[in-house]
């Protein structure tokens, strides 16, 4: 691959050129200069910062979005959903995935943490559109814990087959949820991932009723069941979080594990709660934020997501000066876990970043960071470059109308 050479961008306040080799950026400085064969960008005074990663979603969703809306979860996964997926192809997941990273590219999103059915597909998109993604393939026994040692095996196949398809691709461990996952298959997958050093991804605590359920089912809540099966560490991600008590934040904490709070789903299922923030942080909870599936949201704009968490952890503190913008938009680029760590744009760090056109109106003015959340200018985003390659230039993504027609009849198919 070529060398890429962005030229005259803004860096913070300053106006720079960065250079990037091997998927690194090799050189960032005021008066660099390509060189022969460098592929060069003229950023003509646009703003370079580093770009968003979404640590939950499903993203092949896009082929259910707005269906079902209005419905509580329960009734809203096993009347609609839940029917719908049982119809689905691993073309289906390709396609509602590559539609996915088109939506996802445009609002500034190059990484995705994501779990599916036919996780296979959900690389491929990601890989084709030259993105980065954490995949886990579901795994759900529906209790019954006869399926254990067939799922565990399963998981680890899937492991062995996604580690062989590059560095964009992180294979993971994905159990649904404490209410569909068996004890058995849990414990089963938490030794996989001591084993093979895998991310364990699951949902966690985003209901009232599956923290009762859970007390009543195993005499714990939600985060001391799953850290009594050795699932709790700092490979750990837990989506939600909303009824976590002040206890599991601290065993939490002391286990290295991710809380990803998902602020738009919460609300449209009416959940009747959010991430206690400010208690997590206190404890030193490592933090992400993600969107949750585009059927739940229903969109992958992590620029909104940003946005509606502050507005989200600020109504319900009764207190403005809670996630102030800075500290979001760190939360929003994954500098708020160490498991996902972010990629700020400095000598030596993956070439990750986007390009931010400053003509935009909600770019106008103001403090940056305050601009960037409140103003959620996703369409701002004009450029994204991902190891180091130019994956959408001019708001332009390669493919976008295909995928775009695929999923218009996809969806079609399987929600009639
Ligand atoms: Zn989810």
């Amino acid at each position: 691959m070529e060398p890429l050479f962005v030229a005259d961008v803004l860096l913070d306040e300053e106006r720079v050129s960065i250079r990037c080799e091997d998927g690194v950026i090799a050189a960032v400085g005021a008066d660099l200069s390509p060189s022969d064969g460098d592929q060069v960008i003229e950023a003509d005074g646009m703003l370079i910062t580093p770009p968003m990663v979404n640590c939950h979603t499903h993203s092949a969703m896009t082929l259910f979005r707005a269906y079902g809306d209005d419905l509580p979860l329960m009734q809203w996964l096993e009347e609609m959903i839940w029917p719908a997926e049982a119809k689905l192809t691993a073309e289906d997941v390709y396609w509602g995935t590559k539609l996915a990273t088109v939506e996802m590219l445009r609002s500034g999103t190059t990484k995705f943490y994501d779990i599916y059915w036919n996780s296979d597909q959900v690389a491929q998109a990601a890989v084709d559109a030259g993105m980065r993604v954490a995949a886990g393939q579901a795994v759900i026994d529906q209790m019954d814990s006869a399926k254990a040692p067939e799922l565990v095996a399963e998981s680890s196949e899937f492991l062995d087959r996604l580690g062989e398809m590059g560095p964009l691709v992180t294979p993971c461990i994905a159990p649904h949820a404490i209410y569909t996952v068996s004890e058995e298959s849990l414990r089963g997958l938490a030794e996989l991932m001591q084993e093979r050093d895998a991310i364990f991804n699951i949902h966690l605590s985003e209901t009232e009723h599956e923290v009762q359920q859970c007390l009543e089912r195993t005499g714990k809540r939600p985060a001391d069941y799953l850290d009594s099966l050795g699932a709790l560490g700092p490979l750990s991600i837990l989506a939600h979080g909303v009824w976590l008590g002040e206890s599991e934040l601290e065993l939490i904490a002391d286990r290295g594990s991710t809380v990803v709070t998902n602020p738009c789903a919460n609300m449209k299922l009416a959940v009747g709660g959010a991430l206690p923030y400010p208690a997590a942080l206190e404890r030193g909870v490592d933090l992400a934020l993600g969107t949750d599936g585009p059927s739940s949201n229903s969109n992958l704009n992590m620029f909104e997501e940003a946005k509606i968490f502050a507005l989200l952890q600020k109504h319900q503190a009764v207190d403005p000066s809670v996630a102030p913008a800075g500290e979001v938009l760190a939360l929003a680029r994954g500098e708020r876990s160490k498991l996902v760590a972010g990629t700020p744009i400095a000598e030596g760090e993956a070439a990750d970043f986007l390009l931010l056109d400053l003509r935009v109106p909600e770019m106008a003015a103001g403090d940056l960071d305050a601009r960037l959340v409140y103003g959620a200018p996703s369409e701002a985003v004009d450029t994204a470059v991902v190891a180091g390659s130019v994956v959408m230039r001019g708001r332009e993504v390669p493919g976008a109308d295909e995928a775009l027609a695929e999923v218009r009849e996809r969806s079609q198919r399987l929600t009639s």
